[in-house]
């Protein structure tokens, strides 16, 4: 470990504590919060604790600090880990990822950004412009996917409610040529419900001045965003988001097309419908007159797509009109989607920039590749449905992974099998079971309803350890309604109430919507919508389900990650209030607990450079200090070995266990190896 990190900060590596408990990964972590150092490694991965105030430890003296250095010459830091990244990928041509997790606030899109500054900054040193150009993208790139994809929740000012992977591409060189985002599940239902205290996306608040000016009869005001949020400067936002876009090349149609689907979905939000004997009409059709400016069609085309489906009966085409309440599903359907649609576009507008061009694998070589994975963390909420159960799902997935690789790494590493699986493992659910009771209930013919889907989780789960719901255990208090079901995660038990989920999963957005938006005479709107091209008799094909989706794109993720050689970022949120004084002992401890933190100590040990009891290592080493010399006169061996470790000043980089010694690095063996050459 790093020689100028004393000690008076806690061991800078939890491999080094004197025994691997709870009780001591916890204070150590605590002192080092405490005393400012909101970094600390086991092995290879970085720990952080969100420090809640600006550190001034980003900063490009730091960065030089850290540039080429091999992991233990500096105290921990992010940097570290991107660096080691960084060189794997440049010396031995490998594919490498970051991948970041922890809970909503614990820092995991801070700790993204900061990589990928070091990164840019420490590339390029031969200033090639197209190089320049890349990278300047990809930092502008995240600007605006923030604007569009994160807003203010309960448990963070500026929470991503998006999954993110960034690829970076590299060439020979080591520079970097191009990149590419995918984004997963988007959290669209905040476009029409925020849980109280929250917001929407940023962007319907920094776009305020501009979108109420494209409204041409203001009908109702726009929503009202709080000034007392201090924390956020949505004026100044909009201008660095307004500038990244320009940079980043959406033109001035494109940008427009942005404001108004704004727009259109505020507009949407204040559509009300009612009914005169048999009609379902829409009461403030003045609403719908800019709505039809707005997306550049015509007014009675819009209140058609709002009160009717077309319908293929046999051979016949028929209009039918919905319900209120239909009406009232198929605007919200509506709303999310065109917010969706372009969240997904502007992520595809920027690859289109970011993209590798111009590469020849043949004359330079293959280029290798840094992900970053920014990934919503494990969520508990008051109220918990489809997204969160899709989060959950997404994090044990990771998790999984998590230990398969550290575990397959370390084997690899030191060839020891006699590691103890962590027994958490072994609670994993299955929780493709889930999805597919869910797809089946979906695909239900006659009723397709939510207590339908319970049931069959009852009767396919019933005897799940991991799964239980009110009819199941119909005399625990937890499980308030009979709409309730629980499961237990990795990372705890959470509670979930069904209502919603079937449509959620069905996610049905109306043909005629698609028609409507593809039938605008804007093109970049009608570019969203492709799909709309198709008449009403040439949709046959059922739509996949949303958790279809998700499930499939977090496999690939998997299976992405997992062909690459990880490094990891855990994250700690140290307290529920954004303080960075306070330490909350038992908020803390359950991350550490579900983050397998101990395991991967654990494990780390295990895959120590060396372990030896301490009479063989006094056997060896005993030469070296006089105090061991022949012989010595401590009351244990287990003190000899410390006393000959400090005399040699090694006691950075050694850790002592009940009956054995670790030592962490090679270099110090080496070390001893050399002093004991010198004796013998
Ligand atoms: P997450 O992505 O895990 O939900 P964020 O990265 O958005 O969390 O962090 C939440 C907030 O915590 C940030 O807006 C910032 O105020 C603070 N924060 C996180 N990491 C740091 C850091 N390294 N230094 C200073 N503040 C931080
Ligand atoms: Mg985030």
């Amino acid at each position: 470990m790093a020689e100028h990190e004393s000690l008076e900060f806690g061991k800078a590596d939890f491999v080094l504590l004197d025994s691997v408990s709870l009780e001591e990964f916890m204070a150590n972590l605590k002192l080092r919060f405490e005393k400012g150092r909101i970094y600390t490694y086991i092995g290879e991965v970085v720990v952080s604790v969100n420090p809640y105030r600006a550190m001034n430890i980003y900063g490009r003296d730091t960065i030089e600090q850290y540039k080429g250095r091999e992991l233990y010459e500096r105290p921990p830091h992010l940097f570290a880990i991107a660096d080691a990244a960084y060189k794997a990928m440049k010396r031995r041509n490998k594919d490498t990822c970051i991948v970041i997790s922890g809970e909503s606030g614990a820092g995991k899109t801070e700790a993204s950004k900061y990589i990928m500054q070091y990164i840019a900054a420490i590339t390029n040193p031969g200033q090639r412009a197209e190089v320049e150009r890349v990278k300047n993208m990809l930092l502008k790139s995240n600007c605006v996917l923030e604007a569009f994809g994160n807003a203010k929740t309960n448990r963070n000012d500026n929470s991503s409610r998006f999954g993110k992977y960034m690829d970076i591409n590299f060439d020979f060189k080591g520079d970097p040529i191009g990149g590419h985002i995918n984004n997963y599940l988007l959290e669209k239902s905040r476009v029409i419900f925020q849980q109280e205290g929250e917001r929407s996306f940023h962007s319907f608040y920094q776009n305020v001045p501009i979108v109420s000016s494209l409204i041409v009869l203001i009908i109702h005001s726009v929503p009202s965003f709080d000034p007392s949020q201090s924390s956020i400067n949505d004026g100044a936002d909009f201008k660095a988001v307004a500038d990244a876009m320009k940079v980043i090349g959406f033109t001035p149609d494109e940008i427009q097309t942005v404001y108004k689907v704004l727009a259109t979905i505020l507009h949407l939000g204040n559509l009300t419908f009612g009914v005169d004997g048999d009609t379902t009409l829409i009461e403030n059709s003045k609403v719908v007159a800019v709505i039809g400016v707005l997306l550049a069609t015509k007014e009675e085309n819009v209140e058609k797509a709002l009160l009717y489906r077309t319908v293929a009966t046999g051979r016949d085409v028929i209009d039918k009109q919905h319900t209120t309440q239909e009406a009232s599903y198929g605007r919200d359907a509506l709303a999310k989607a065109m917010y969706e649609r372009m969240f997904c576009w502007i992520v595809g507008r920027i690859n289109d920039v970011i993209e590798v061009k111009n590469y020849d694998a043949k004359v330079h070589g293959k280029n290798t590749v840094i992900g970053v994975l920014d990934i919503y963390g494990f969520e508990i909420f008051q109220n918990n449905s489809f997204e969160q159960f899709c989060i959950n799902y997404c994090n044990e997935k990771l998790q999984q992974l998590f230990i398969q690789l550290v575990l397959r790494q370390e084997q690899e590493e030191y060839h020891c099998n006699d590691i103890l699986i962590p027994c958490f493992l072994s609670a994993w659910l299955q929780h493709k079971g889930i999805f597919s009771v869910l797809d089946e209930a979906c695909m239900n013919v006659g009723k397709v309803t939510d207590e339908v889907f319970l049931q069959g989780l009852n009767s396919k789960l019933a005897k799940h350890a991991h799964y239980t719901s009110r009819k199941l255990s119909p005399t625990d208090k937890s499980l308030e309604f009979d709409r309730d079901f629980r499961i237990r995660h990795y990372a705890g038990d959470v509670m979930y109430s069904v209502v919603g989920f079937i449509d959620k999963n069905k996610d049905t957005l109306f043909q005629d919507f698609k028609r409507l938006l593809y039938n605008s005479s804007n093109p970049v709107l009608k570019m969203m919508w492709p799909e709309g091209k198709l008449s009403i008799t040439e949709v046959t094909k059922r739509p996949l389900t949303a958790a279809t989706l998700f499930k499939n794109s977090m496999i690939a993720l998997v299976e992405n990650l997992a062909c690459k050689e990880p490094y990891y970022v855990r994250c700690i949120k140290p307290n529920d209030v954004k303080s960075p004084l306070l330490f909350e002992h038992e908020r803390c401890r359950h991350q550490v607990e579900y983050l397998g933190l101990l395991e991967n100590v654990r494990v780390r040990r295990a895959g120590f450079a060396n372990r030896q009891d301490y009479p063989r290592f006094l056997q060896r080493y005993k030469m070296i200090s006089e105090f061991t010399w022949p012989n010595h006169d401590l009351p244990s061996d287990k003190e000899a070995v410390k006393r000959l470790v400090q005399g040699c000043g090694f006691e950075h980089d050694v850790a002592y266990g009940k009956t054995k010694v670790f030592v962490r690095t090679p270099r110090t063996l080496f070390c001893l190896e050399e002093q004991r050459d010198e004796m013998v």
